[in-house]
């Protein structure tokens, strides 16, 4: 190998091994050139680094820098450096006593590596990640330090975003209000985006934006769109930008989601599911803030659908539910849809309106016409009114409780006279509840004194003649009142559920007092005790007249239950296993004021009845109202056909005795014969009869021992 350039031949010296100088001189020649390409190689990829890498003495002057140290520093070659602190470059930066940075000193006073610190930039803006390491010499002795840092601006960025969006999360998971958490999000994109704004638009059909504009759709739980946020393009350039943004479009969809969660159960905790109305607990509410505002005209109206339940037991629930719906509608089209109204109950609604007095009921008018408007429910046209109790704030009280009560006193008086009206409270309404709860008062007061004392009337057989039974009829010896016919207490007491303690009172006294009587030698006479609707559904009925016969120790076929039509047609499954329970007891049962029902003949045939008791009204007006008699003749051909026994109610006069007679019919009772009377005057009654009628062998069947 020769070296380049070389003209004069020189001789050749020979070493003891025999390589010569030249030889020799090659050799250093070759390592010098490796060690220059290897110097320029490692220049160069240093250079090619994108990191700073530098080394510095121990004054802080730099000994070396590669190129995008030397570019940042805003020189163009490495001498240009070399030899310069960082005080000296940037004469504003640094405010150390030496200029030297704490942490390169401190690396070279310990000797140990300072690695991956996080810096801000000297010079302008952005990251740095910083490693530093000891420089030393061959005897280990520290003479400088060789840096190493690269820009991570990106990354810090990255980061940034991400720590912004996970407040963003972390705010919709605390629950944040809805609009503060938007707020929330357009300063933290604001931010994000160095102070340029952004729009978030909510709604569901978001316009397409603006030319240039980008848009990131903000979308519910099935995707549905709820909004979008808009940029403009230009500004996703940066890497990231785009992630963060669907990023907080998805918070803001969550958030909004959760808001419509929250209100819509919000929304149900205060309607009515049924109708949408205001339920109880918002009305009070809303109620209570009209009355505590400004002074206005105010009016608190109860609307109550009249014989709701026979639409909701005829036609079933679900109609039952379409008409109070229908009835929500047609109120709110009068009232407007964004007055007070309210559900209360099964069919009970409270309005609210803000009118004078005449208006309101002209409006409440109104509201009764809309309800009675017919309506088609499963396939049927169905008519239905309802009654409207009203009162007037002021007039008619102050509070919300006072207010509602006097509706509450008016509307049960247009349903007293008939219902399907509207009527304002009055004093004498009020007069009329308090005298009502008074009388339930004295009711109560009259069970536990036993005021309650049974007359008896006298069932007479036709054909033969004999007294076969007598009728049970409760009066109410009242202190001061005298005595009261059942007629002015029997409802009331049936209505606040007084009715079975009463029921059950007679049904003891009647049972005592037939047992009385055959002790006392009188032919076997059967008693009959009417039962209300109540007391026929009460669980325990069977048990109660069981034990009472019991106790009593009457046969069971001396007593008959009268019961109507109406409280078997209620349900009449369970009326005639009710029925069946009581006839296996042996006790018989009455159909009574038969003929003012609605029974049928096909339904009447599986009742395990004993007699049909025909109502007075079809007796009162025979024998010359013909349509009577005709209905009179009809259910007694009935009875037969049916294989039961016709008693008639309410005979006063001997036509119509004749009548009866004529017609078939088994028995009567009525004033003809004799009054309801007292138990002992009853005793007497039956034994005259017998003396009078002579007949005897009644009397020796029954218990042999008849006084004369
Ligand atoms: P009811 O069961 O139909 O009783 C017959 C009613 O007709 C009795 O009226 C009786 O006094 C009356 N009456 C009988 N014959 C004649 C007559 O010839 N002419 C006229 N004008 N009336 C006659 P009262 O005692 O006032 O009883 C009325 C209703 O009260 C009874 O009708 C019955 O539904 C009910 N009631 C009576 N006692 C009780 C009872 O202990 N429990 C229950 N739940 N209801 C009873
Ligand atoms: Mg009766
Ligand atoms: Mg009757």
């Amino acid at each position: 190998m020769t070296r380049q350039g070389s003209q004069v031949e020189l001789p050749v010296a020979v070493l003891q091994d025999g390589t010569t100088i030249r030889d020799v001189a090659d050799m250093v020649d070759e390592r010098y050139d490796a060690l220059l390409r290897r110097y320029e190689w490692l220049e160069a990829m240093l250079n090619h680094v994108p990191d700073y890498i530098y080394a510095k003495d121990t004054a802080g002057r730099f000994l070396y820098a590669n190129r995008a140290v030397v570019e940042n520093n805003g020189f163009s070659h490495v001498e240009e450096l070399i030899g310069l602190t960082d005080a000296q470059i940037h004469p504003h930066a640094h405010a150390t006593a030496d200029g030297i940075d704490i942490i390169e000193r401190r690396v070279m006073q310990t000797g140990e590596a300072d690695l991956g610190v996080e810096e801000r930039r000297m010079k302008g803006e952005g990251w740095l990640m910083m490693s530093r390491v000891p420089l030393r010499d061959r005897q280990g002795q520290v003479i400088g330090l060789v840096g190493a840092s690269r820009d991570i601006t990106a990354r810090k960025r990255a980061e940034e975003l991400m720590s912004m969006q996970a407040r963003l999360l972390r705010d919709v998971a605390t629950g944040v209000a809805v609009s503060a958490f938007i707020e929330t999000a357009k300063t933290t994109l604001k931010q994000a985006l160095g102070g340029l704004d952004i729009g978030i638009t909510l709604d569901p059909q978001p316009s397409p934006g603006e030319t240039g504009q980008t848009l990131f759709p903000i979308v519910g739980r099935q995707g549905e769109p709820l909004g979008n946020i808009s940029v403009d393009g230009s500004l996703l350039s940066e890497a990231g930008l785009r992630e963060f943004l669907s990023g907080v479009a998805q918070a803001i969809g969550i958030a909004v989601v959760r808001d419509r969660d929250i209100r819509y159960i919000a929304y149900l905790a205060e309607h009515d599911a049924l109708t949408g109305l205001a339920n109880r607990s918002l009305f009070d509410r809303s109620l209570a803030a009209l009355l505590a505002g400004e002074p206005m005209p105010l009016a608190v109206a109860f609307i109550d659908v009249d014989n709701f339940k026979l639409v909701n037991d005829s036609l079933g629930h679900a109609a039952g539910d379409d008409l109070l719906k229908v009835i929500a509608s047609r109120i709110l089209s009068v009232t407007g849809a964004d007055a007070l109204v309210s559900r209360i109950g099964g069919d009970e609604f409270i309005v609210v309106l803000q009118a004078a007095p005449e208006d309101a009921h002209l409006a409440l008018q109104r509201i009764g016409e809309a309800v009675s408007q017919p309506m088609i429910l499963e396939g049927r046209e169905i008519g239905i009114t309802c009654s409207i109790g009203v009162a007037f704030a002021g007039q008619h009280g102050t509070s919300a409780g006072e207010l509602l009560a006097r509706a509450d006193i008016a509307l049960f008086d247009v349903k007293k006279n008939g219902r399907n009206g509207v009527r304002a409270f009055s004093e004498d309404m009020a007069e009329a509840t308090r005298s009502k709860i008074e009388r339930v008062a004295e009711l109560r007061r009259a069970i536990e004194q036993d005021e309650f004392i049974l007359h008896f009337q006298p069932q007479k057989n036709i054909v033969t003649g004999a007294i076969v039974g007598a009728e049970a009829l409760v009066r109410w010896q009242h202190p001061r009142e005298g005595l009261l016919p059942p007629a002015s207490f029997i409802s009331l007491a049936e209505e606040v559920g007084l009715i079975s303690a009463i029921g059950e009172c007679v049904l003891r006294k009647a049972c005592r007092e037939a047992r009385r009587w055959q002790d006392t030698g009188l032919p076997g006479v059967r008693v009959a005790v009417n039962v209300s609707a109540r007391q026929f559904r009460e669980p325990s009925l069977c048990q109660t007249v069981a034990a009472i016969l019991d106790d009593v120790g009457l046969d069971a076929a001396l007593l008959e239950l009268e019961i109507t039509e109406s409280m078997i047609m209620e349900d009449v499954a369970s009326a005639i296993a009710r029925m069946e329970e009581i006839t296996a007891l042996g006790v018989s049962l009455a159909i009574d004021d038969f003929g003012t029902g609605y029974s049928s003949l096909s339904t009447l045939k599986m009742f395990p009845i004993t007699r049909l008791k025909i109502d007075r009204s079809f007796i009162a007006d025979i024998p010359a109202d013909m349509g009577d008699v005709a209905i009179v003749k009809a259910i007694v051909t009935l009875s037969r056909t049916l294989g039961l026994e016709a008693v008639a109610e309410g005979i006063e006069t001997p036509e119509q005795l004749a009548l009866l007679s004529d017609a078939g019919c088994d028995a009567f009772q009525g004033y003809y014969l004799a009054k309801p009377m007292a138990a002992s005057e009853f005793s007497a009654f039956v034994r005259l009869h017998i003396e009078k009628t002579g007949n005897e062998a009644e009397a020796e069947a029954s218990t042999g021992n008849m006084p004369a």
